[in-house]
């Protein structure tokens, strides 16, 4: 295949599309190993799969049954990503309960060693060896485990904030010369008189108005999008085939255990209930996905299924009190007449030459737990292409935050500000905390906590609106938690709509109806846990609310 030409001027020498786990990891390579990098990302950063998914950062043991290479790439990844940003991961350590029936002791005995194989993966990412228990040793862990046990398995994995980590890629990409664009929509793939791809054009959602910019290469890192994206180029359909996989959680106010709990649902599938950061989070599900990719939520039918399965060894689960779901949609890679839990969860950097567009790579599948590696085999070839010989330096380099640990009690008596609030500071921002609280030295005033759930100081709302490009409630929400909490938002939306809006130079009157939207999207996100009743008393608030603003809901245009 012809490389790009040298000759042919471009505005840069990357564009990629999607902000994704996948899109900012290519982009903090690509600007690592020295090339000119545009990213374009249609909705915010983390926006898909990456900052709706379970967040482990792990090998997956399942993974080990029919596709032990993707249990050791993404050990051997986690194991990366622990170094490059270790204030970002926190450790999850598993129960695994076996109720007794005839055949549980060798049901135990099997898990036992299955576990002793993985347990050969665990170094690779820090992990440490599994455990096997008695039902009695079961119960005083977690008492909250109940019907007869015979026993069970403990092991160990790694979560993460999916979002917090696409922020620092983005972020470092940015400070190595990479422009991030979000909100901004591809709407086509430029293609010269030979096929190859030269560029994209673009729509601004927020600001409005059109562009072109010209590249050596395009990066499609569009997800589960992704031949939609391939389409744009007038690319076959068959060029990039998928097998979407929609996948939901739901969550609950606080941490009701202190382990991870994994439990068979109905149909045998293993599922799992998790204290995640300051909350409690149950998923997932792995259906097929024949729906609107931009319009994905969790259904009742999706909630009782996975509640079913976690109530069966955690019953006090019923009684908890559901905030909210999310959900996302796999971009797994194609395969007829397998179920999708046993579809591989392998990544396959695509190059379009084949289909007659050279300059157009696509990424497809993968994991979150690999997507470093991911970035760098797709970066790579993108280098290759452009006769750059720069290795990747992905993985000792430290992500923005993740240099150095601080104490954060430390942080909250020096910067006298609440230790809790501290706490989520420095998880979030790591040693780029102080950058956060010395705000407060120029504006007294920023110490006020806006969302008092998570809780978030005013100093970080302003600083992701100045440092990473949040411009709406959502994009602060998905950078902060903010409004993520047992209140839905209706304690901190507005005032940070106020903030934001007067930040970009917007209206009033714009900080309160992003505020709304932001509500009414959380709202519809918990309507199949909180029953019909309660959302209809949501909607009827809001819209009261809306009417008695005067404010009509913006179209979406693009
Ligand atoms: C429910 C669920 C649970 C998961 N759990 C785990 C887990 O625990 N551990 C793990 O390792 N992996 C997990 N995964 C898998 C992992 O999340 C995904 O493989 C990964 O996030 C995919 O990243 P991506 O960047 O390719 O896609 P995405 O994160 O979906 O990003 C694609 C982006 O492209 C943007 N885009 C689309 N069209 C355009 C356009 N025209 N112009 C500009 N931008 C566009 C979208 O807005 C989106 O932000 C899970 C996935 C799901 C859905």
């Amino acid at each position: 295949m012809a490389a790009p030409s040298a000759s042919v001027p471009a505005d840069v020498d990357v564009a990629i599309i999607g902000g994704g786990v996948n899109g900012t990891g290519v982009a903090r390579d690509c600007a690592l190993r020295g090339l000119k990098v545009a990213l374009f990302e249609r909705n915010d950063i983390a926006f898909g799969a990456s900052g709706n998914s379970s967040g482990m950062i792990h090998g997956g043991p399942r993974y080990l049954l029919y596709d032990p290479d993707v249990t050791y790439t993404s050990c051997l990844d986690s194991g990366h990503i622990q170094r490059i940003a270790p204030h970002l991961l926190f450790r999850i350590p598993f129960l695994m309960p076996v109720r007794r029936h005839a055949g549980s002791k060798l049901e135990l005995t099997g898990l036992d060693a299955f576990f002793g194989l993985y347990d050969r993966y665990q170094p690779l990412k820090r992990g440490k060896p599994h455990t096997r228990l008695t039902g009695e040793q079961l119960g005083r862990l977690e008492p909250g485990l109940t019907g007869d046990l015979a026993g069970g398995i403990a092991f160990d994995e790694w979560g993460i904030d999916g979002a917090r980590l696409c922020i620092g890629s983005a972020v470092d990409a940015s400070e190595h010369g990479a422009e991030i664009h979000t909100h901004c929509t591809v709407t086509e793939l430029l293609r010269g008189p030979d096929g190859s791809v030269r560029g994209l054009g673009y729509a601004d959602r927020l600001g409005g108005g059109t562009g072109q910019v010209t590249a050596r290469m395009v990066v499609n890192a569009t997800g589960a999008w992704s031949p939609i994206t391939a389409a744009l180029g007038g690319l076959p359909e068959s060029a990039l085939r998928l097998r979407p996989g929609k996948g939901i959680h739901v969550f609950f106010d606080r941490r009701l255990t202190n382990f991870a709990i994994a439990a068979k649902a109905i149909d045998g599938r293993q599922v799992f209930l998790e204290p995640w950061q300051n909350m409690s989070v149950i998923g997932t599900t792995d259906d097929d996905f024949y729906g609107d990719l931009d319009d994905c939520v969790a259904t009742v039918d999706e909630v009782r299924y996975l509640v079913q399965a976690v109530a069966r060894v955690f019953p006090s689960v019923r009684d908890a009190r559901a905030i909210g779901t999310w959900a996302g949609v796999r971009p797994t890679l194609y395969e007829w007449g397998r179920n999708e839990d046993e579809l591989s969860r392998d990544h396959r950097v695509v190059d379009h030459a084949e289909h007659g567009a050279p300059g157009l790579v696509s990424m497809i599948g993968g994991k979150l737990a690999s997507y470093r590696l991911f970035a760098e085999e797709a970066t790579d070839l993108v280098a290759a292409r452009l006769g750059n010989g720069e290795k990747a330096r992905t993985h000792l380099s430290a992500l923005p935050g993740g240099d150095e640990q601080l104490d954060p009690l430390e942080l909250a008596r020096s910067h006298g500000v609440d230790p809790v609030a501290a706490t989520r500071l420095e998880y979030r921002h790591g040693s780029r905390a102080p950058r956060v609280l010395e705000r407060l030295e120029r504006a007294r005033s920023e110490r006020a906590v806006v969302c008092p759930c998570e809780p978030v100081l005013e100093a970080e709302v302003r600083y992701v609106v100045e440092n990473e490009w949040a411009r709406t409630v959502d994009d602060v929400s998905r950078r902060t938690r903010l409004g993520l909490g047992s209140c839905g938002g209706m304690r901190c939306a507005a005032r940070c709509g106020a903030i934001v809006a007067e930040m970009t130079e917007q209206s009033p009157d714009a900080g309160r109806r992003m505020a709304l939207d932001f509500l009414e999207a959380g709202g519809r996100r918990r309507l199949s846990v909180v029953g019909p009743a309660q959302a209809r008393q949501e909607a009827l608030l809001l819209a009261s609310v809306r009417a008695s603003l005067g404010l009509r809901k913006e179209p979406q245009e693009v």
